[in-house]
């Protein structure tokens, strides 16, 4: 039944309101029962009586009525009135009439006649007023009592029953309490919906956008609304949502680019080895270059099934390192010696500079995979005449650097941010004239020097050359 944010909102108000209205009724009842406020009305209504009677006393006395005729005036305002009417003796105090005669209260003195005077005042200064206590059953009464100017021998004394607090608390507190009750609570019920409405809506829309992701549309954004916190899941969310949608797409092309990249040399083989069987290439020149493209395209898939063996062991966290101690200096005297041929055919000179430096502790094999594959690259996008320089340094930083310079046809600056995603090729009808990658040779390659806590940079501009620098950590600490 709770389990509505509204509702929920709804019962803590309403907690908070009914405990907040019974504090304030605690405080007004133990006001009602402690202070004298409670008499100060009856009184006062008391006091009135006397004044109106007086001038009815007065009269009967003036038209020469005897103590017979004030009596029964009296008992005609006792039962207009519903008060009781007693008279005293002025001096004495002592009760000598009593207008309630099943209460025969005649012969007790009125004496100790409590007044609150911190909250009634008598208009006149010989006025008798405020709480009377019978000294022998212990009633409490109201007593209001004056004398008669002309029979001053006498004070008439006009009394009621005081009120209980209850009673008082119920005349004047309850109501207005209840009306305070009922105008917060209507309040709250508004101000519980308004909220609930600006934190529930958001948070529906944001379900439902996270049940459209689950149900493969990864298109999603939603609008930032509602209270900081549900704004906040939103904006995650969001980002989220961009990133899922993003890492599909990525995933999309991948196998999309893996299966283009496959079927290419597959189907160049099966149609030279199909040339072979049927005899359309007779020759042996055209069976030799049947072998040949076979022999090249095979070579293609299974160096693409390397990258993607690779890339997948970098991925799933399992490709394992050595962690040697690698002289660079060897190593890149290797790799230059490895590729010197290649460069000696396409007629680049193919130059290095290779100081001795601290060792950098790593995989040889992978480093070496690194470097040929950059050295490599240059070659390839270096003109017949062109060079390729390695330089190798060691800075103050406990760095290695080393450098892969061309003078090649370079990468224009659109390109040169995207050279390391996997699968992109800058302009995929330059490089027809060497054996084509896939696109994957420099993605591998960072993934290999951040494997090794390094990071590579890439400068290029077109028709001038390439550089591409790779910063490795030193053994030293
Ligand atoms: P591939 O394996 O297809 O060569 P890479 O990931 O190694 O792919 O390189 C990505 C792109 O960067 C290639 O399309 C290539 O055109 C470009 N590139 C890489 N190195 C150089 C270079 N030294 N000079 C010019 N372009 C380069």
């Amino acid at each position: 039944m709770f389990q509505r944010l509204h509702s929920r909102l709804l019962l803590s108000y309403g907690f908070v309101i009914v405990t907040a209205l019974l504090i304030v009724a605690l405080a007004l009842f133990a006001f009602a029962a402690l202070s004298g406020a409670r008499y100060l009305q009856p009184l006062q209504q008391l006091a009135s009586i006397s004044s109106s009677a007086r001038y009815e006393l007065l009269r009967v006395v003036q038209s020469g009525g005897g103590l017979r005729d004030l009596a029964l005036t009296l008992q005609q305002t006792a039962v207009d009135q519903n008060v009781r009417i007693l008279i005293a003796n002025t001096n004495s105090r002592e009760i000598i009439y009593d207008s309630d005669p099943s209460q025969n209260w005649l012969g007790i003195t009125v004496q100790n006649v409590n007044t609150p005077t911190r909250l009634f005042s008598a208009a006149q200064t010989n006025a008798i007023s405020g709480l009377f206590e019978h000294p022998e059953n212990g009633s409490r009464w109201l007593l209001y009592g004056e004398p008669l100017a002309n029979l001053n021998r006498f004070v008439i004394f006009y009394a009621q029953r005081p009120p209980t607090p209850l009673s008082f608390f119920r005349e004047y507190f309850f109501r207005p309490l209840w009306g305070a009750g009922i105008i917060a609570f209507s309040l709250s019920i508004l101000l519980a919906f308004w909220i609930s409405g600006s934190v529930a809506r958001p948070l529906q829309q944001l379900a439902q956008a996270a049940e459209a992701v689950a149900q493969g549309d990864y298109a999603q954004q939603v609008t930032l609304a509602g209270p900081q916190e549900v704004r906040q899941v939103a904006s995650s969310f969001n980002s989220m949502a961009a990133q899922v949608s993003q890492s599909q797409q990525v995933q999309r092309d991948f196998v999309a680019n893996v299966s283009h990249d496959l079927k290419t040399p597959l189907t160049a083989i099966t149609g030279w080895s199909q040339a072979l069987l049927d005899g359309t290439a007779s020759s042996a020149a055209a069976q030799q270059r049947a072998a040949s493209i076979i022999y090249n395209e095979a070579e293609r898939m299974a160096r693409l099934v390397a990258q993607l063996l690779d890339l997948a062991r970098i991925e799933s966290g399992q490709m394992t390192l050595a962690q040697t101690a690698v002289d660079l200096r060897q190593l890149l005297t290797d790799v230059q010696a490895s590729l010197a041929l290649q460069a000696r055919e396409q007629g680049i000179q193919l130059t290095a500079v290779l100081p001795s430096v601290p060792p950098v502790i790593g995989d040889p094999d992978r480093l070496t995979q690194v470097f040929t594959n950059l050295v490599d690259n240059a070659l390839k996008h270096t003109e017949r005449n062109g060079r390729v320089h390695i330089q190798l340094q060691h800075d103050d930083a406990k760095e290695i650097v080393v450098q892969v310079q061309d003078n090649g046809n370079g990468i224009p600056a659109a390109d040169l941010a995207r050279i390391f995603e996997r699968f992109y090729q800058v302009d995929k009808s330059r490089t027809q004239q060497f054996p084509r990658g896939a696109g994957l040779g420099l993605a591998i390659v960072r993934e290999l020097v951040e494997l090794h806590h390094g990071r590579i940079q890439a400068h290029s501009e077109v028709g001038k050359g390439s550089l591409f620098t790779v910063y490795l950590p030193t053994g030293e600490r």
